[in-house]
């Protein structure tokens, strides 16, 4: 069993209902879905191998209460299954977050699952794998959702999702906007004036250091 890993590293968590938790991030490298707006491009081609066991006990040297599995598509790799199954049983506050494409219904339901939303700006929307929101329709509460809003046109595609599913009527939904494309409070006022029940969340590690800094 092992993993190919693009970066370990301990910073502030700047997404989620998590957001602004310490946290460690292991960010294992491969995607290939392309979005247009991907900040971790650098994730698709490099890496190192490690084993589960390994990483588990990195992941401890550093304390944190919170680790996130994050890429790259970090469901892409089978043995990502095993290795969040050994943090569960450490005890550890387990986050997955996922590009949205494959399906979460194997992960363990202990880990609290990220999932995105890809709007049409990410070129990739048709992608969205749809057994996701049903999970969560089913198994209400256990996940959350993250829509990544780039214009007008992006949020009238979320708005009309969000209706027609009931998303926010059974977990949480969170929309950001693409770094830099939007101003937030152009998104702010949109949710405000439609009564959207949905978070509005900055990337805090974006507004703490560098937004093109690596490893925070
Ligand atoms: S799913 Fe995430 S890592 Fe993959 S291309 Fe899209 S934004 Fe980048």
């Amino acid at each position: 069993m092992s993993l190919q890993i693009s970066e370990i590293f301990h910073s502030i968590q700047g997404e989620s209902s998590f957001a602004g938790w310490p946290c460690i991030f292991v960010r294992l490298a491969g995607c290939g879905h392309g979005c247009r707006y991907c900040d971790t491009a650098y994730a698709e081609g490099e890496g190192f191998t490690l084993e589960p066991e390994e990483i588990a006990r990195r992941v401890s040297e550093f304390r944190a209460p919170i680790v996130e599995i994050t890429g790259g598509e970090p469901l892409l790799q089978d043995d990502v299954h095993p290795l969040m199954h050994m943090l569960c049983e450490k005890g550890d506050t387990v986050l997955l977050e996922t590009g949205g494409f494959l399906s979460v219904a194997d992960v363990d339901p202990r880990v609290h699952c990220i999932i995105d939303l890809k709007a049409p700006s990410s070129g990739v929307s048709e992608k969205n794998n749809p057994e996701n929101i049903t999970l969560a329709l089913e198994r209400k509460g256990h996940y959350e959702f993250k829509i990544v809003i780039a214009d007008r046109n992006d949020y009238l595609w979320a708005r009309e999702l969000l209706r027609q599913t009931g998303l926010p009527d059974v977990c949480t939904v969170l929309m950001g906007v693409a770094f830099g494309q939007l101003d937030p409070s152009e998104l702010a006022g949109w949710i405000l004036a439609d009564h959207l029940r949905t978070r509005l969340q900055l990337q805090l590690h974006k507004y703490i250091w560098d937004p093109r800094m690596r490893g925070v």
